[in-house]
């Protein structure tokens, strides 16, 4: 019998449903394959437990960041800038400053490789490594939706055993689960947290994709979440179809980020998150830099977006420094950067509609609950 975050019936308790962040943490260290990530009945993956496989070792409690609380070392006030990629083109097709891309670049170049998000061939998103600069552009962007980890902590534990330098990149939950999973440090680790509003449910996702194939008639082949044609702060949606057509909006009146904005159908974990703070897990953080220049002059071109790097410890600095001639930087306050950023303090508080949305999406679809809670 397999049971899912079933805290009485199975011997091994793992954490509460809500809290789990589906980081996947327990699923790569189980020794045995008992535990499989499945989809709940809101389309977000966790961590599912076969009890005939299970022998109850514990190991899965033992890296769990949610029920162990792992303390985030503090090394200091992190240092705040505004930045971003020299590469024109780089900066336009990420969604803000571009410098995931510098970082990344750098990295590959040393012979490294990078743990990052990509779409999968369903639309759906997963972590993946590449070695390669042409891969890169898979990986650029925000998809807005839970990532599937797989076994990406395995696979970069063998790396970092070998020697190799690896840069993960991922919402702070995954780095958290990434730390815990290797419970030790590795010079030759880098990680890189974003500043996260919460990440949508991909069941979700796939159902509003579906609907817009129906309509224009073609299969979904690419989606950008941040269009940036129209500016970095006007960004859009943009998503094309087989057969040439294209769908775009504005995500302040896009169904889809309407839903995303009021957070409706954003992980239950997300309302809990512990990372929503300073200081912050990874050894740099990257996140936009919102409220720019609001109080301070900001004399600067920011039509293509400016990226916030948060300079977290002596690693995250050594990288920042290596890449210096890749990018466009300006050291601003700390509190400019938290006051313009709301995750950087608190994290989402889920949507008023949440549970009505569910109720009417699990039955009729995403169109029918758009219809009555996305208007
Ligand atoms: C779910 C989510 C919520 C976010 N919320 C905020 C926010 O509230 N405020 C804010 O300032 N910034 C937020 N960001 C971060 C922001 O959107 C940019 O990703 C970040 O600023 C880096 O941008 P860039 O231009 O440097 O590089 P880009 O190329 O745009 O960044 C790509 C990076 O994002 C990672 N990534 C993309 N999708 C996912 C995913 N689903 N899960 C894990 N990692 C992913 C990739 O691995 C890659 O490292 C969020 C990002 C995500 C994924």
């Amino acid at each position: 019998m397999i049971k899912l975050w079933n805290r009485k019936a199975a011997k091994i308790r793992l954490v509460k449903k809500e809290k789990c962040t589906g980081c996947a943490a327990c699923y790569n260290i189980c020794p045995v394959g008992a535990i499989k990530m499945a989809e709940d009945s809101e389309g977000f993956f966790g961590p599912l437990i076969d009890e005939q496989i299970c022998t109850k070792c514990g190991l899965c409690l033992k890296v769990c960041p949610e029920i162990n609380k792992f303390p985030v070392k503090r090394a200091g006030a992190p240092s705040a800038y505004a930045a971003w990629n020299l590469d024109q083109a780089e900066r336009a097709n990420s969604s803000s400053g571009g410098i995931f891309s510098v970082f990344a670049n750098f990295i590959l170049e040393q012979k490294g490789v990078v743990f990052a998000a990509e779409f999968d061939q369903e639309m759906g998103v997963r972590h993946a490594l590449f070695e390669k600069k042409e891969d890169l552009p898979r990986f650029r962007g925000s998809k807005y939706l839970q990532s599937k980890i797989g076994f990406s902590f395995k696979e970069i534990k063998g790396y970092l055993e070998k020697g190799k330098k690896v840069f993960f990149s991922g919402t702070p939950c995954q780095v958290a689960g990434l730390r815990a999973f290797l419970g030790k440090d590795y010079d030759n680790l880098l990680t890189c947290d974003l500043v996260c509003h919460g990440v949508c449910s991909p069941r979700v996702f796939k159902d509003y994709l579906r609907s817009l194939e129906r309509k224009y008639g073609a299969k979904v082949v690419s989606v950008f979440f941040r269009d940036k044609s129209s500016g970095w702060q006007k960004y859009r949606i943009k998503i094309i179809f087989e057969n040439g057509k294209e769908y775009s909006g504005c995500f302040t009146k896009e169904r889809f980020f309407t839903g995303f904005m009021r957070n409706i159908y954003l992980r239950p974990s997300c309302a809990m998150c512990r990372y929503a703070k300073i200081p912050r897990v990874g050894d740099i953080t990257l996140g936009d830099f919102w409220g720019i220049g609001e109080k301070e002059r900001f004399p600067y071109n920011s039509f293509e977006g400016v990226s916030l790097v948060l300079i977290n410890n002596e690693k995250g600095r050594g990288l920042f420094n290596s890449c210096q001639d890749r990018y466009f930087a300006v050291k601003r306050e700390l509190r400019e950067a938290v006051s313009g950023n709301l995750h950087l303090r608190v994290p989402m508080r889920p949507g008023r509609d949440r549970k009505r949305f569910f109720l009417v999406f699990n039955s009729k679809g995403f169109d029918c609950a758009a219809e009555k809670y996305l208007q």
